[in-house]
């Protein structure tokens, strides 16, 4: 059964509403950006992964904590194995950075990573040496975004 409003609360609910069109008229709170003109800067997020092959002793630790099974450890032409990253698994918890006994596994900052194909997320000991380029279009506008309360907030524009 329907409840029946009041007349008091659908005046209240439509100058609430009525409030809300004034003030993003007056000053518009945008939450979508223009990619990749602009950029969100995510604090927490954790970036691709790089590996040092000279540091690396083959001993596959990285592969056997990997929780998602994204790590294969490839044959090299010296005979040692060395782990390559699927990324199309990979879901960035770093636990193989934090167990690498050799330091060998870096992080990096790169956060934006788009693929064509499948093929190409597969990272592996050859491709894992060099940070993959991100090609910048133009200079890019950083936008600070708050997600403490849940809402992305926008901070601060910083022009590079
Ligand atoms: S970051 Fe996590 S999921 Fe990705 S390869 Fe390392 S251990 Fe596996
Ligand atoms: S990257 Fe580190 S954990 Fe992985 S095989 Fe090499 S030394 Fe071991």
């Amino acid at each position: 059964m329907r409840a029946k409003m009041s007349a008091r609360s659908i005046i209240k609910f439509t100058v609430d509403a009525f409030k809300v069109v004034i003030r993003n008229f007056i000053k518009p709170e945008r939450i979508t950006i223009y990619y990749p003109y602009e950029r969100l800067e995510y604090g927490a997020v954790r970036g691709w992964i790089g590996l040092h092959v000279e540091k690396c002793t083959s001993c596959m630790m990285c592969a056997r904590v990997c929780p998602a099974n994204a790590i294969k450890m490839y044959l090299a032409p010296d005979g040692k194995r060395r782990p390559g990253i699927d990324y199309g698994r990979c879901i960035m918890c770093h636990f193989c950075i934090d167990t690498c006994p050799a330091d060998a596994l870096y992080s990096t900052e790169i956060k934006d990573l788009a693929f064509y194909s499948y093929d190409s997320m597969v990272f592996t000991p050859d491709r894992e040496k060099e940070p993959p380029r991100v090609e910048e279009l133009r200079k890019p506008v950083e936008v600070i975004v708050d997600y403490v309360r849940g809402t992305p907030r926008k901070l601060k524009v910083a022009r590079s």
